[in-house]
């Protein structure tokens, strides 16, 4: 695929092709931006059809990095890797070794850490070939560890601001809410809303994670093809983007779409459509940012667990004003945040 013209390219400032025949290494970086720091972004691995979808994957997600790291006030500019490959299968330490070899060349311009298909032990493999990584294991009380419980409580409070802003009460308790995706950050945020009284329906393509859901949070199993198009309050993505399509959002029944799941809109305008139905959405890179805020401190080495709480704390305040703006100016949200997120990208540029 031809990168420069692919329409997921967006100014990125570099692509990087990693390549270890020894390991089978197959790895694509994409640094979008540095204006506001080093380009910092987790690490997908996923068996990519092919590798046009891989890249696609990275330069959307890398983008995606650039504004969720702006909008949290983060010294980050904005990059994602992805591993070609299923992490079931193919991953193993000597791949793992050669990925932290490649980002070492970099010189410190992307920082790596978790994503789809990636633990906190594989950053420990990860942090013996460079130290240009995040999300590793946490130390007494100090900022680190795996960033999904930390982006689930930040998904938790904007699925709060959110309803409040729709609903007109904060109150979770008989609110009804479908979750797509039940991994690290689906079955954390099952938790939190289970215990503010939410009333969940659920799914994940793998059956053995559904059923320990539904036992632990007492939670409703679904069809995975129909998670979405539940007649819900609350729609929480919490897989893989690209879900919200013209087609997708004309059977939506839910009328808030919040979910830590990144790159949910399959274009821009598919935020105008949803605005059209009255669907509020908030924003993914400004509700799933509780994990990067967590890597960030753990990276600077600065901050404890209190310091990144109330930092992801302000999530909800900022969707809030997000929601606001839009509802003002009679715009998506995802149309005001782009634009709250270029300004801060581009004073940081300046
Ligand atoms: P994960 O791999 O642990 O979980 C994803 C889950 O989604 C898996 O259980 C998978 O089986 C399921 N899934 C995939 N396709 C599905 C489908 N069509 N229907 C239902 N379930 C499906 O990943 P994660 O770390 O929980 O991340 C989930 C999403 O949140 C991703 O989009 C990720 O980029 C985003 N995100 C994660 C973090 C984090 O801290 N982990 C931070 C920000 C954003």
């Amino acid at each position: 695929m031809p990168v420069f013209e692919s329409t997921a390219f967006d100014d990125h400032e570099r692509v990087v092709f990693c390549h270890d025949r020894a390991s089978a290494l197959r790895a694509i970086i994409a640094i979008h931006s540095t204006a506001l720091g080093p380009a910092a972004g987790g690490c997908r691995m996923w068996a990519y059809a092919n590798d046009d979808l891989a890249i696609v994957d990275a330069l959307r997600l890398a983008k995606g990095m650039s504004y969720k790291n702006a909008m949290a006030e983060l010294p980050f500019g904005g990059g994602k890797a992805v591993i070609i490959g299923d992490p079931m299968r193919d991953k193993t330490q000597a791949l793992l070794e050669a990925f932290g070899t490649h980002i070492d060349k970099l010189g410190g311009d992307y920082v790596t850490a978790e994503d789809v298909g990636m633990s906190v032990a594989d950053m420990e493999t990860v942090s013996t070939r460079t130290r240009y990584v995040s999300g590793r294991s946490q130390h007494s009380g100090a900022a680190g560890g795996d960033p999904s419980p930390k982006t689930a409580y930040g998904v938790f409070l904007g699925i709060r601001a959110a309803v409040s802003f729709r609903l007109g009460s904060d109150d979770l308790s008989g609110v009804r809410i479908a979750v797509q995706g039940l991994g690290n950050v689906g079955r954390h945020l099952c938790r939190h809303l289970h215990e503010a009284g939410a009333k969940l329906l659920v799914a994940d393509i793998h059956a053995d994670r559904t059923a320990q859901v539904c036992e632990q949070f007492d939670a409703t199993a679904v069809d995975v093809n129909d998670i979405l198009f539940q007649d819900v309050d609350v729609v929480a993505p919490c897989a893989l983007g690209g879900i919200f399509d013209s087609k997708s959002i004309a059977r939506l029944r839910a009328s808030v779409i919040a979910g830590g799941a990144n790159n949910q809109l399959a274009t821009d305008e598919d935020g105008e459509r949803l605005r059209e139905r009255e669907i509020l959405y908030a924003p993914d890179y400004v509700i799933n940012a509780g994990g990067i805020i967590n890597v960030a401190y753990e990276y600077f080495g600065k901050g404890d667990n209190e310091t990144v709480k109330s930092r992801i704390e302000q999530i909800g305040p900022r969707l809030t004003a997000i929601f606001a703006k839009a509802r003002e100016q009679h715009r998506s949200t995802n149309a005001v945040a782009n634009e709250l997120a270029k300004e801060k990208i581009s004073a940081g540029a300046d």
